[in-house]
């Protein structure tokens, strides 16, 4: 896959190198990787992109515009959706809604609910809400404003109707939404995406290994 990483170490147990294609010589010692023995073979590191319909039950979250990978940066517009428990997207934009769209293979999922044996009534609730907020008349084409009346507005109406705002307090207030639930998820990619771009230009990557 385009966006996996691998990491290894070759000769020097403090040192990781990181690639998407093993390099024919080590970076660090110039030996020949295919006929010396490495330290920790290749692993693919965790990428933290999912293709939504893997996801279950969750808000998920890509770039307005292009993708995590290529385009994206702290000014980057996210637009953001909710699965239901097959994970099919839910999203609201200029189009008014919009479900099952296929555009979400590479998105990051914040994870609003533990889905477990015991909550499956509230599963199927999600589910039910899902397509009555879907065909609610607030969430039409005409409706939509960027500013005021988008996506974000969407996915909290909904969160918020099913109650989560009384567990979830940042629920309640857009900012705090943003801040406690939607950054820390972008900002942990942030790490991959920069790792990634490093290995484009360089081809690997050597790093320290922290303990
Ligand atoms: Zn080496």
């Amino acid at each position: 896959m385009e966006s996996e990483i691998r990491c290894f170490q070759h000769c020097k147990r403090d040192k990781n190198i990181l690639c998407q294609t093993i390099p024919l010589v080590c970076p660090i010692c110039r030996q020949d990787t295919l006929k010396t023995e490495m330290r920790i073979p290749p692993y693919l590191i965790d990428s933290p992109f999912i293709d939504a319909s893997f996801t279950q039950c969750c808000v998920v979250i890509k770039p307005t515009i292009g993708s995590f990978l290529k385009d994206f940066t702290n000014q980057s517009d996210l637009h953001i959706g909710v699965t239901n428990s097959r994970g099919v997207v839910y999203e609201y934009d200029e189009r008014g809604v919009t479900v099952g769209c296929q555009t979400w293979s590479d998105c990051l999922r914040v994870t609003v609910l533990d889905i477990n044996s015991e909550n499956s009534d509230f599963v199927k609730k999600w589910d039910q809400d899902l397509d009555l907020a879907a065909q609610e008349s607030l969430w039409t084409a005409g409706k939509y404003t960027e500013t005021s009346h988008n996506c974000y507005d969407f996915v909290m109406s909904f969160l918020n109707r099913l109650g989560l705002q009384a567990t979830q307090r940042c629920l309640q207030d857009r900012r705090r939404f943003c801040e406690e639930m939607i950054v820390p998820v972008t900002a942990r990619a942030g790490k991959f995406i920069s790792l990634y771009r490093d290995i484009k230009r360089k081809g690997c990557v050597v790093q320290d290994v922290t303990v």
